[in-house]
């Protein structure tokens, strides 16, 4: 039994999953026939009240077509220096867009509407033109942690104040619905535009989609022509999207629970020097500067459990959909005794 808690992302379809994918009907997305794929789209945007809905391939994809929507050659894009935008899409945003990013320094990922007011450039033709706002729910880099929605509310007012248009990147939002009890609604009201995974704490093999209105969404389409990301009978993987979407995001509070119980433990433990506290399913954690980081992860590896470092000194868990009750318990009782 291999414990892997190197990512959310580690999980593999269930058997019922596979099974409706197997039964899906598809057809050619490239003519929009695919049915199943159709009903997501349909689906995800009613969700989030958005008037339309695109399937990618990636959140990086999805992610990297919303700001090549709402920005021009030479913008700038504010976000924070955790981004996954700018830390992990492989400088997509230059590659991709032309756009340089104006980094926040702000806590675990999160910043606020100040913050955000004293980033905005001015309106000086030698200044970088500032067009985007890029919000992260829940933060990757920053251990799970959750926005206050009302700080959200006040970089909406922010935005429409300057112009900007506001993206977030929900890979991981589903976590902060159940962590905050939000909903889907009232982030639609409040971003232009939202992408969400399916592949990271829900289960699916693949899949992401972007939502928002018409104006936005009309190109959405041919952006993802032009990055590759256009498919034939996409309808398997959105049955797994459809699927996963009826059945797994409650359960995501188990995966919170179970985390918060690797924190506490951990806590507890006299090599540990910090944990991050744990908000949704994600464990960032030190170990005191006399203890080897590389050996800590070799030990674990050497009792069939896998974690990663971050750099600088982070070793992060995450919590998933097949890490069980089992694995919980054997990883709670392996960890006590080191
Ligand atoms: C995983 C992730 C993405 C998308 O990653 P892909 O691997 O391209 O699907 C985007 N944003 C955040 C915060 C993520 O954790």
């Amino acid at each position: 039994m291999i414990i892997d808690l190197r990512s959310d992302t580690v999980t593999k379809p269930s058997k019922e999953m596979l099974k409706t994918m197997m039964n899906a009907e598809v057809g050619d997305d490239v003519f929009r026939e695919d049915t199943t794929l159709n009903k997501l789209e349909k689906m995800v945007a009613e969700m989030f009240g958005k008037e339309a809905a695109l399937f990618f391939p990636s959140g990086t994809m999805a992610n990297q077509t919303a700001i090549k929507l709402q920005t021009q050659p030479g913008d700038q894009v504010i976000c924070d220096k955790y981004a996954h935008i700018y830390n992990y899409e492989s400088g997509g945003v230059s590659f991709n867009s032309g756009v340089s990013c104006n980094l926040i320094d702000g806590q675990r990922g999160m910043f606020t509407a100040n913050q955000v007011e004293k980033a905005i450039n001015p309106d000086a033709y030698y200044y970088s033109k500032t067009s985007l706002v890029e919000v992260e729910n829940t933060t990757n880099k920053g251990g799970g942690a959750c926005w206050d929605f009302d700080e959200i509310l006040k970089l909406r007012k922010v935005c429409n104040k300057n112009n900007l248009s506001f993206h977030l990147d929900g890979a991981r939002l589903w976590n902060a619905l159940v962590a905050k009890n939000e909903t889907t609604e009232q982030y639609g009201k409040v971003f232009d535009t939202i992408s969400v995974c399916f592949s990271k704490g829900l289960g699916c093999p693949v899949g992401s989609v972007l939502v928002g209105n018409h104006k936005i969404m009309d190109e959405a389409i041919r952006i993802r022509k032009i990055f590759g990301g256009n498919m034939r009978q996409a309808g398997y993987l959105a049955a797994a999207a459809i699927y996963t979407l009826d059945h797994n995001i409650d359960r995501l509070s188990e995966d919170h629970r179970k985390a918060k119980e690797i924190e506490s433990v951990l806590n507890k433990l006299s090599i540990v020097k910090h944990v991050q506290p744990v908000e949704t399913n994600i464990i960032i954690f030190e170990l005191n500067p006399d203890v080897n980081e590389q050996q800590f992860i070799e030990k674990l590896r050497a009792n069939n459990i896998l974690i990663i470092g971050m750099g600088g000194g982070k070793l992060r868990m995450v919590t998933h959909l097949d890490y069980t009750d089992t694995m919980h318990k054997k990883l709670l009782n392996f960890i006590k005794t080191i």
